[in-house]
Parts: C-alpha cells; structure tokens; sequence
C-alpha cells in the first residue's frame, strides 16, 4: 500500500515508521524546511497519561498504552538508530501537593482511581519525597508518585529522524507544503503547492496547528494553548532532580546532564492559522519568564544557581472538547490525527499503532470512541 503522510511533527513521523513497518510504502511531506519544526520542537519529552487533567478512562489507558510502547519499541529502536542510548528517566513522576485538604482529597482520589484501575501510584509525605529528590525544597506536604517517565526529545527526534531517512520504505520530503488532500476516483489526490499532483491509495493528515491550512473534506477547529519555556543547566552539569515534578504551576523535566526544562504555561489563545508565523519566537516575555523561574525556583531553589541555556515559546492545538481527533474524514482513505494538546509526544506511538490498523485493516478498534472526528457530525 502507497501511503501519504502530511506533517513531519512528532505524530506523523512516528506514524510513518510505523506504517512502514507494518509493510506500507511511506511518503512524509512536512512544510518546514526540517521535521519536528513546530510544535514536536517545544515539548519536554514528559509522558504523562495520569497527571494530565483532560484525562480519565480510555483516552488515558490509551495515553498510558503509549508510553508501554515507548518503553518496549520506539525508545530501544530510536536509540539503536541513533547510535546511542536515548536518554529515559523512568522513576516517575512527583506531583507535589500542599498542606489543604481539599487538595489532599482530590490526590486521595487520584490515587484510588489509579491503583483500582491497575496503574501503579502512591502517596508520599513530604519526608518520604525528599528522600526521593533531595533539591525539593519550598511549600508542599507531600506528594503523588505517578509510574510516568520523560525521554530526552532532542535525542529522540535525532534518531527517529535517523531510522526514517535510511529506511527503505520511507520518503521524506521537507520544504513542501500540501494544500488540499481530496478522494479523486478511488485515489487520494495531495495537491502541493506548486500546484503538483500526487496520489496515495490512503492519507494521513497529521498537521497539527497548521500555519498552511489544509483543504480537506473536514476541516478541524482547534484552540491554541500557548506554553512559555526556559531551559537552565548546572554549573557542574550535575543533575538536581532525577524525576520530572509538578508543583501548581511549576513543572520541572530533569535531563542527565544538569540541564532542566521549566514551564509551563497553559494559555488559551484563540488566532488564525496564517498568524503563526508571526506568533513563532524563540524566546518569551521578560514577565513570563520572572513568573516562570520565579515558581519553579520556590520548588527547587537551587535553580538561582543555575545558567540558562535558552527560552521558547510553543503551541499546543486543542479541540474543543480537549479530546484529540483520530480517525478517518473521507470515506476511510483520508484518516486525520491532530489536536494532542499537551500529549501528544506522549501518545504519539498509540497513535500511530492506531493508524497504522486503521490504514492496513480499517480496524478502529484502537482508537477510543472519544476521539473520532464524527463526534463532529461530519
Ligand atoms: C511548551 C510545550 C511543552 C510540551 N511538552 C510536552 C510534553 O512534555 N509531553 C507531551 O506529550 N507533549 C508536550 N507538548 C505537546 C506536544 O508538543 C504536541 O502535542 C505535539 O508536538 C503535537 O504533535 P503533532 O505532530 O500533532 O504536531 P506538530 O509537531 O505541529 O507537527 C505537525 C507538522 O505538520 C506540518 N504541517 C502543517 N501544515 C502542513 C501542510 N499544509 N503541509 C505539510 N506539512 C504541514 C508542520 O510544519 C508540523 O511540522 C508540549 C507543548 C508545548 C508547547
């Protein structure tokens, strides 16, 4: 089988291995100039299916399926293509609470729900989380440990970039951007710009926050959730943390060099896709960033000591039920994969072993009712 797939970010790269695995030739066709330019390029490589608040039920075991696969297929296949061990901490992660009992009520709860749905978790007093991570410093009574790893993205996209450019089933093509994909005579008609044709027996749209729209026989509405981000290192270049940490609106992502993500903001911004181009910058607002250093330094004070190695700003693309949409849109030949807001690196390999059934069998049985495209009555 001929398959397209239009959008190199973290959904569609991962999806065209796994298509090419699974016997299909591959074309990927990304507008940028690279692949992961948009918004795969911001995220911190936290996988997170139980701390995310949009998230209970099938939508999160298929979240916490994902990170399975991450552990058992795409971490040792990424690395072997990369030459190296993709950096992985897998000893979870804290999302600290404070000393209230709402707060505590609504971790218990947490808590339960998990361990009752077969996830490993527990709660740790503020003692028991210091012994884990002693940097932790700041208000907080305790926290809830969550079987949830981070993976170092910069690594991980290098060999995922790796393993498609010397697959032989895979063609990449960057600088290219599509402008309409329609079901022409039992074909999948791509019309690039340049007004070329091409044709795939099935498509996978996987755009995105598209800056280019897409003509498409349903076009999805997605929010933007803006996230702010600063990247500091150690002086020695010793690790602080070993664990990614929540704390209210501090979220720290270690790396084994001393480097440290901090973030994230959550920002609902409502524009037009031909405004992302104006809106993309590598850096942030002096303000934001005072907030930002500011909160997360109350958590892990040794971050004052710390230099900073960059800041950027990214766009998470959020439907309005912050349900991602997979699923077929054109008779079963046109199959879109977008609105992942802050998960999608997450779920990328879910989402790909869904497609993938999806394209090769018309099985879509993996894909949770939640997140079909016709829950927009298309
Ligand atoms: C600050 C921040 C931190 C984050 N941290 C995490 C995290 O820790 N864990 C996590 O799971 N998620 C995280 N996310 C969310 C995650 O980054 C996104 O959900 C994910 O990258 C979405 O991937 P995607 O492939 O759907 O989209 P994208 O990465 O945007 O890929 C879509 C691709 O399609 C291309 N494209 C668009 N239109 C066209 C066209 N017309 N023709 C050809 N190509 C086109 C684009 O150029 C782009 O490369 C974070 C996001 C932000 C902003």
């Amino acid at each position: 089988m001929n398959v397209g797939v239009v959008g190199g970010g973290v959904v569609g790269a991962t999806t065209a291995l796994a298509l090419a695995e699974a016997g299909a030739q591959v074309t990927v066709i990304e507008s940028e100039t690279s692949l992961f330019a948009r918004s795969s390029a911001a995220g911190f490589g936290s996988l997170t299916p139980f701390s995310d608040p949009f998230f209970a039920g099938a939508a999160r075991d298929f979240a916490a399926r994902s990170v399975s696969l991450y552990r058992t297929h795409w971490i040792p296949r990424a690395s072997e293509a990369l030459g190296r061990a993709v950096d992985f901490g897998d000893e979870g992660l804290l999302d600290l609470f404070a000393d209230d009992g709402q707060v505590v009520d609504g971790v218990k709860r947490l808590h339960d729900e998990l361990v009752a749905a077969g996830y490993p978790a527990r709660i740790l007093d503020r003692r028991g989380t210091q012994q884990l991570e002693p940097a932790l410093e700041g208000e907080f009574a305790g926290s809830l440990w969550m079987d949830e790893p981070w993976l170092d993205v910069q690594q991980y996209f290098a060999g995922i970039t790796a393993w498609l450019h010397s697959s032989p089933a895979v063609t990449v093509r960057c600088g290219i951007a599509v402008e309409e994909v329609a079901v022409n005579a039992n074909r999948v008609a791509v019309r690039l710009s340049g007004g070329l044709i091409e044709t795939f027996d099935c498509v996978v749209v996987a755009t995105g926050l598209s800056s280019r729209r897409v003509r498409l026989p349903f076009e999805p509405q997605l929010a933007w959730v803006r996230g702010d981000a600063i990247e500091v290192r150690t002086l020695d270049s010793v690790p602080l943390l070993k664990r990614h940490v929540y704390h209210k609106t501090a979220f720290i992502t270690p790396r084994t060099d001393g480097r440290l993500l901090l973030g994230a903001t959550y920002d609902v911004e409502n524009l037009e896709p031909a405004e992302l181009d104006r809106v993309k910058r590598d850096t942030i607002a002096a303000g934001q960033a005072l907030e930002l250093l500011e909160a997360n330094a109350r958590v892990v004070p040794r971050i004052r000591g710390c230099d900073i190695v960059r800041m950027w700003r990214g766009w998470r693309p959020k439907p309005i039920d912050a349900m991602p949409i997979i699923g077929p849109v054109g008779g079963g030949q046109i199959v879109i994969a977008t609105g992942f807001i802050g998960l999608g690196i997450t779920m990328a390999p879910a989402a790909a072993q869904a497609l993938t059934r999806l394209v090769m069998h018309g099985d879509g049985s993996h894909v949770p009712a939640e997140f079909s495209p016709s829950r927009f009555s298309l």
